[in-house]
Parts: C-alpha cells; structure tokens; sequence
C-alpha cells in the first residue's frame, strides 16, 4: 500500500499513483490528498477516467479467453517433470 506524506499534490504526483488508485491501492490517507485534486484538476480526472475505461476494456477482453481444459494437466505434468529429480 502506497503512503505519500505531504499535503497538497501536484499533477505529476496524481499521475504517478493513478494505477494504484484505479486499483484501490492506496491508503486511505493518501486517497484523502488524491481526491480532492481529482475534483479540482481537469487534467487528472481525465487521466483517471481514461486509465479506468482502458482497464476495464482490457478486463472484459481477458475474461472471454477460456482456457482449454487439457491445458491445466499439462501444466502439472511439465511442473512434475522439472522438479523430479
Ligand atoms: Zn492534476
């Protein structure tokens, strides 16, 4: 979890912590200082939105990908083999 000690953030601060808000990683106390520059600043709201709808898109394409079910027995057989000795 990511704590950022100072009080007011700058842009450069939102960016760099942007995927960890999108992901709920922060600390309470650091979504305290993110936020509020969030309803104040156009640009970070944006990037946050931006970054946001990205994932989502990028979620909803992988979850349509189905593994095939002989996939899984032959991942544990190559595990056994590589640590057989
Ligand atoms: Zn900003």
């Amino acid at each position: 979890m990511k704590v950022l000690a100072i009080n007011r953030l700058a842009c450069v601060n939102v960016e760099a912590l942007a995927d960890a808000l999108i992901d709920n990683e922060l600390s309470v106390e650091t979504n305290l200082l993110v936020l509020p520059h969030l309803s104040r600043c156009h640009h970070c709201k944006v990037l946050i939105e931006e970054k946001t709808r990205i994932k989502r898109i990028l979620h909803a394409s992988v979850i349509r990908i189905v593994a095939p079910p002989s996939l899984a027995r032959d991942l544990r057989v190559l595990i056994r083999s590589s640590t057989a000795c």
